[in-house]
């Protein structure tokens, strides 16, 4: 293990994260007189709103991901190191990060952090192993991989039973995460696998929607909502509400009702989009500065995002609690704007007690339903269908960094939308299994660290075996 100091002479910043608020916090700082260190645990940039593009086999991963040194390569201000944030020290100013076996600490006299969110199960992490969430380019492709592999599984059963189970998808969660999804696993089958298989009809494919809500896109509301629900049915998705999970195995779920009673729901691809978790980082932010933390673990900063007690540690994003603020993409990039402007006034000698509070403008919300149907709300503004798509479509191609990335972008939409083609459509055996895998095995280095179980090689260099006698 190393320790390695990065050194610097200008007022140093260190960014966690390379997500929207990191991403556009650091760009913000571009021109300014600081030492920028951007450490993330992934070498990418990611357009979280456009990953079920990728699981459904329209887009691809370097459109929506493109690699964050190469986006920041001419920001000549900027480092970015690839790292595991373990740490952060606000007494001594520094931020622990690893990558692999090397551990790096980095000093800072400002501090962006902007580490995000990861799915809750409600206290129920177990349900992770049969019904993965949708958060990381890891998720998508093996859900990618998962709902291709029970169209293929289905097709070599002969059993009904079997087959039914195969081919019914549960999505757990009716928020925009999961209306988009379901809607575009009906049309992966309804469209894309239409006439590809010869024992199965793909079309014959159940799709469903939970949630233990009582309406679809609650957060919409009225009309939208009924709209979007409507315009599901018309796709073939089932829609079940006010239905609670209580249990999900390898070959289903079970679901409770309003009234109590619990049913059970065969299906082999389940996938969860029914919650959000801050990023551990700030149960260990708030512990060190006496901040509060809500339900979902984000932490309550200061109107101006900074902790309680330190003026020059902000936090952004999905981690952060201030007034109701949304967990969205415009909150986290208005955000990581907001604490760059605050760091060159600081830069520039201007006082903590001068920064006016950090003030959304909400440009709106939007999710599609299905190619053709979308759903927005921009102020009192509330407009569905067609118009509303080719907002979204507009919007999103907006928000994509870099030319390249767009341009694919709009090629492998006019493919998928205009015809019924998707470029994406291969998976592999690694990505269904690797998680999984990852977990046993870091579940058994955690066995092994605490002295429960031996090592391996001990054991194949007979070590083990003679000690066992
Ligand atoms: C599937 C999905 C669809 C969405 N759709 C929309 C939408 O349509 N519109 C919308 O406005 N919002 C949408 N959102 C929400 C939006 O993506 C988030 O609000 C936004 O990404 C939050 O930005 P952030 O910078 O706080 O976190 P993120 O963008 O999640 O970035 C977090 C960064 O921190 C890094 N990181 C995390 N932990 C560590 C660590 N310990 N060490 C180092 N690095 C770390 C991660 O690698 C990542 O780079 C969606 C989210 C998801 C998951």
């Amino acid at each position: 293990m190393s320790i390695q100091t990065v050194e610097s002479r200008r007022h140093r910043v260190v960014v966690i994260g390379s997500g929207f608020g990191g991403l556009f916090g650091a760009q913000a700082l571009k021109r300014a007189d600081v030492d920028v260190t951007l450490i993330a645990r992934t070498t990418h940039h990611l357009f979280q709103p456009l990953l079920y593009q990728v699981a459904t086999g329209i887009l691809s991963v370097g459109d929506i991901a493109p690699a964050t040194r190469l986006v920041l390569r001419k920001q000549k201000n900027t480092q970015v190191l690839l790292g595991d944030v373990l740490e952060v020290d606000l007494e001594a100013k520094t931020v622990t990060s690893r990558l692999l076996e090397r551990e790096t600490v980095t000093e800072f006299d400002s501090l962006i952090v902007a580490a995000g969110a990861g799915q809750s199960y409600f206290g129920n992490d177990h349900f992770a192993e049969f019904a993965p969430g949708m958060k990381t380019i890891d998720d998508a492709l093996e859900l990618r991989g998962r709902i291709l592999g029970a169209f293929e599984q289905a097709e070599l059963s002969h059993d009904p039973e079997e087959r039914a189970r195969l081919l019914t998808f549960v999505v757990v969660g009716a928020g925009p995460t999961g209306v988009e999804l379901a809607g575009q696993i009906a049309e992966l089958a309804h469209r894309t696998l239409n006439g590809a298989f010869r024992s199965i009809d793909s079309r014959e494919s159940r799709v469903i929607l939970l949630d233990g809500a009582p309406a679809v896109l609650p957060v919409y509301g009225g009309k939208l909502s009924e709209k979007a629900a409507a315009r599901l049915e018309k796709l073939g998705i089932e829609i079940q509400l006010n239905a609670m999970v209580t249990d999900v195995d390898v070959d289903g779920l079970v679901v409770k009702e309003k009234d109590g009673t619990e049913r059970r729901i065969d299906s082999q691809c389940k996938v969860w989009s029914a919650g959000v978790q801050a990023s551990p980082l700030g149960k260990q932010l708030a512990a060190q500065s006496g901040a509060e933390i809500d339900r979902a673990g984000r932490v309550h900063v200061n109107p101006d995002l900074s902790l309680p007690g330190y003026p020059n540690v902000y936090v952004i994003g999905d981690m952060m609690s201030l007034d109701n603020l949304p967990g969205l993409a415009q909150v986290a990039m208005q955000g990581g704007k907001y604490a760059a402007k605050q760091i060159k006034a600081t830069v520039a000698g201007e006082s903590p007690e001068t920064r006016h509070p950090f003030k959304y403008f909400d440009k709106g919300s939007m999710a599609t339903i299905s190619r053709f149907s979308a759903v927005a709300k921009v102020g009192k503004l509330e407009i569905s269908g067609f118009i509303g798509w080719v907002a979204w479509l507009v919007i999103h191609l907006m928000y994509l960094v870099g030319f390249r990335s767009k341009f694919s972008t709009i090629l492998s939409w006019t493919v998928s939308f205009l015809g019924r083609g998707r470029a994406q459509m291969a998976s592999t055996e690694q990505q269904v299994f690797a998680r999984n895998a990852i977990d046993l095995l870091q579940d058994y280095e955690r066995a092994k660290d605490a002295g429960l179980i031996g090592d391996p090689l001990a054991v194949s260099t007979g070590e083990e075996r003679e000690k066992a006698g």
